[in-house]
């Protein structure tokens, strides 16, 4: 047989290798900013048009090149940052391969200008696919200039698969917010289709999250500093009450380069146990230095995983670290860090505590009567305090035989409803509710007892009502009698302004929502006045994550949003009314049985399954 091994051309081979390095304009920005640094800038210019589709330039005013390093640079494993296998293990710089810029320029157009200080003219370059098309002398400050257009032209699969110019201008701040976070001493500015949207001046890591961030940041941050053999960590935490319901600000950074580490995030997150709900995340900055040799980041180019030597002992560190500056602060309770978070009383729970008073209660439901009480009467049981009755909850799953369940005769005294489940199983006559352990609406229908989800169902229906209202633009506004003014960062008012017509058509209204602070004239009428701010924060947050899944509508995800934000939630009271309408609202609904976020609102236990119970 004939032989049949080939060596593959270099732009062959140099696609083949974009396609690891180059997942997206992020990519690209990360590769080409990371560069600059290396270079030694002090001030670097990012330059996007349509999301980084059309144009990613960075412009630095590093050492640049000579003409022969301008050619070379291209070239693959062409780098001037390592020279041995060992320097591998003593890592200075952000890049060591010298693959990106072969990579990026088998698939993109490429205009390369650079000068270093010993040079009068500079050279410029340009690169279409690998090969070099121009090459001058120019006239050019000092430093590089790298303009990255038409990424992926030659790979249409990859251009189609780009996700909107949103979409990527998101993830491509998100990786710019990355980099300049360690490098608060350089200088940043950040342009999208012209405008500046970013202007970072050289200044300290604190102000430096604070002008990435916003002003609100500022009296957020609590410090963090620990110096041991095994690492040194520096930077903030967040006060534990702006904890947020989504992850979105918490940052690792290991010998400056940013990381992800489920189980470092995990010794910050039990660092504040008791002090935070169980459901929202600590927003946290944290700067990890490691002797470079005990930390293996000679890993995939584009992932952010990296592994420690010692993670055991850095979690401990790390989790004693953020619980003394808690202490320190005076955000945490105590001081004393061998105490048992599990006796201190959660938030959670001192929240709940407030609600207590406003308890209702069915005043027609009585486990222990024998006799069905009238709807006007039999409130004795008002006088009880809300600890009293969750024990009277408390013992009715296991106990067997009180003739409370009036059910025969409720169910057949409120013929009013009758029309309300219609079609399907729920083919059934609605009877009086009850809340069991503030978590289910329970109802009887003919087959037995119906048990709703309060949370779920609310979720759906409020989901239904919005995606019907965010469609057919008719929400109701309650107009604010003084219009609030809330603190949005850049990021924040960005998302905002996309989803600004959606939120006008639920009801919301908004004055100026190009500065940091918007005035609020105007809100849906189920958004409680002093929930604006928060409703706004988390709707802003559930999207930006949502972003990532494109496969559903921006009025979906905000529905989605919405429901989750504003639905009652377990724990939360519901009186009488409030359960009745709950019942109707969700069987009015076009999918009943399942949640926006697909799990099951209801079930119903059939009268055989009771029965069975008697046996
Ligand atoms: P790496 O960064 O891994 O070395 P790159 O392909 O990113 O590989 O870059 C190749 C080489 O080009 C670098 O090692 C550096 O010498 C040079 N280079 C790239 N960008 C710049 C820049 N902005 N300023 C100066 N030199 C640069
Ligand atoms: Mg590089």
């Amino acid at each position: 047989m004939a032989d049949i091994i080939k060596l593959l051309p270099d732009h062959v081979a140099n696609q083949i290798a974009a396609g690891e390095v180059v997942q997206r304009p992020a990519s690209v920005v990360k590769e080409l900013m990371e560069n600059a640094i290396d270079a030694g800038a002090t001030s670097i210019k990012l330059i996007i048009k349509d999301g980084g589709k059309t144009l990613i330039q960075v412009v630095d005013d590093g050492v640049g090149m000579s003409e022969t390093d301008a050619r070379l640079s291209f070239e693959r494993h062409a780098t001037s940052k390592i020279s041995s296998a060992q320097d591998l293990f003593n890592l200075e710089t952000k890049g060591f391969r010298g693959e990106a810029l072969a990579s990026i320029a088998a698939i993109a157009h490429v205009d390369m200008q650079t000068r270093t200080s010993s040079q009068e003219l500079g050279t410029h370059i340009k690169i279409e696919g690998s090969k070099i098309v121009s090459q001058d002398v120019v006239a050019v400050p000092q430093g590089t200039s790298i303009a990255v257009k038409n990424l992926f032209f030659n790979i249409p699969a990859r251009r189609n698969f780009l996700k909107s110019n949103q979409v990527e201008l998101r993830h491509i701040t998100d990786e710019f917010h990355r980099v300049a976070m360690v490098h608060p001493d350089i200088e940043f500015h950040f342009y999208n289709n012209g405008s500046e949207i970013f202007n970072l001046p050289s200044t300290k890591h604190r102000q430096r999250i604070v002008h990435i961030f916003g002003s609100k940041m500022e009296h957020r941050l609590v410090p963090v500093n620990e110096e041991t053999e095994v690492v040194k960590i520096s930077g903030f935490i967040c006060k534990p009450e702006f904890a947020k319901k989504s992850r979105g600000e918490q940052f690792f950074f290991a010998n400056n380069r940013y990381i992800k580490s489920p189980y470092l995030h995990h010794a910050v997150v039990a660092a504040f146990e008791g002090l935070i709900k169980s459901d929202t995340y600590p927003g946290y900055f944290l700067f990890l230095e490691v002797d470079p040799s005990s930390i293996d980041i000679n890993i995939h180019p584009t992932k952010t995983e990296v592994k420690f030597d010692d993670e055991n002992t850095l979690y401990a560190i790390l989790r004693s670290t953020i619980k003394h500056s808690l202490g320190q602060f005076n955000v945490a309770p105590v001081l004393d860090f061998d105490h048992d978070p599990n006796l201190d009383t959660p938030y959670a729970y001192k929240e709940k505590g407030a609600v207590i008073p406003k308890v209702t209660v069915d005043a027609t439901f009585n486990p222990f009567q024998e006799t069905p009480v009238k709807k006007s009467g039999g409130n004795g049981f008002r006088k009880q305090n809300a600890k009293g009755w969750e024990d009277l909850y408390e013992g009715l799953g296991n106990q067997s035989d009180h003739s409370g369940f009036s059910s025969v005769i409720i169910e057949s005294e409120s013929e009013e409803q009758g029309t309300l489940y219609s079609g399907g199983e729920v083919e059934e006559h609605l009877a009086s509710t009850f809340q069991l352990r503030r978590k289910y609406v329970v109802s009887t229908v003919k087959s037995g007892m119906l048990v709703i989800h309060q949370n779920r169902a609310h979720e759906r229906i409020l989901f239904e009502k919005f995606l019907g209202e965010i469609t057919v633009k008719e929400g109701i506004s309650q107009q604010l009698l003084f219009p609030l003014e809330l603190t949005f960062n850049k990021q924040e008012l960005a998302v905002l302004r996309e989803i600004k017509e959606s939120l006008t058509n639920i009801g919301f209204a908004f004055q100026g929502l190009e500065e940091e602070t918007v005035k609020v004239t105007g809100v849906p009428m189920m958004v409680p006045e002093s929930g604006i701010g928060m409703v706004l924060d988390r709707l802003i947050s559930d999207y930006m994550e949502g972003y990532e899944d494109g496969s559903i509508s921006q009025a979906e995800m905000l529905a989605k949003a919405l429901s989750r934000n504003l639905a009652v939630r377990t724990g939360d009271v519901l009186d009488q009314e409030s359960q009745l309408a709950l019942v109707n609202n969700l069987f009015a609904c076009k999918e009943p049985s399942l949640s926006p976020f697909q799990k099951i609102t209801y079930t119903i236990i059939s009268e055989g399954d009771i029965d069975k119970k008697f046996n």
